[in-house]
């Protein structure tokens, strides 16, 4: 189950582990980690739908883009707001286009031991029971967690490569 520990500690370790490779400062990745349990605050709201859509990402986005000197602040916000919900998607099913539209997104990769492999995406009307018969040997949420390290890898190739070409330019 997604908890609050895992929303920030998952986040920050693999932020750690490339924030030389991304050239971030770990004291703002350790600073700005309750942005990783901030979308839970919506559990007085409608929870897991108003603050966790798609939308929160636009303000840290926008800013992202247009305020260079912001770059390393809203792109660490950006990563945690967006771990969440992908592994809350993976962990039951989120509100994702909230308020413009009302499926839950939700995302099911299993591996169990006795039945094997579980394959299920889709929208529903109601969150995705995660309780299962029987022990995963791969959880759902650890298909979350591959897939934002996938993300993260990706992201350093891709800057690494730019800096050899502006290197090369140079
Ligand atoms: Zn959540």
């Amino acid at each position: 189950m997604s908890s609050l520990f895992n929303h920030i500690f998952i986040p920050i370790t693999i932020l750690l582990i490339f924030s030389k490779r991304l050239s971030i400062h770990p004291k703002n990745i350790i600073l700005l980690s309750f942005f990783g349990i901030l979308p839970d605050a919506d559990i007085f709201l409608f929870h897991r739908a108003t603050l966790h859509n798609i939308f929160i990402l636009i303000v840290p986005i926008l800013i992202f883009i247009f305020m260079t000197d912001m770059r390393e602040v809203s792109g660490i916000i950006c990563f945690y707001l967006g771990s969440h919900l992908l592994l809350d998607i993976f962990d039951g099913g989120i509100f994702l286009l909230y308020p413009f539209y009302n499926g839950i997104f939700y995302s099911v990769i299993e591996l169990i031991f006795e039945k094997g492999m579980k394959f299920n995406i889709g929208i529903s009307n109601d969150f995705i029971d995660m309780s299962q018969i029987g022990e995963p040997m791969i959880s759902s949420e650890n298909f979350g967690v591959a897939i934002l390290l996938l993300i993260v890898i990706l992201i350093s190739i891709i800057i690494k490569r730019e800096d050899i070409k502006k290197k090369k330019k140079t």
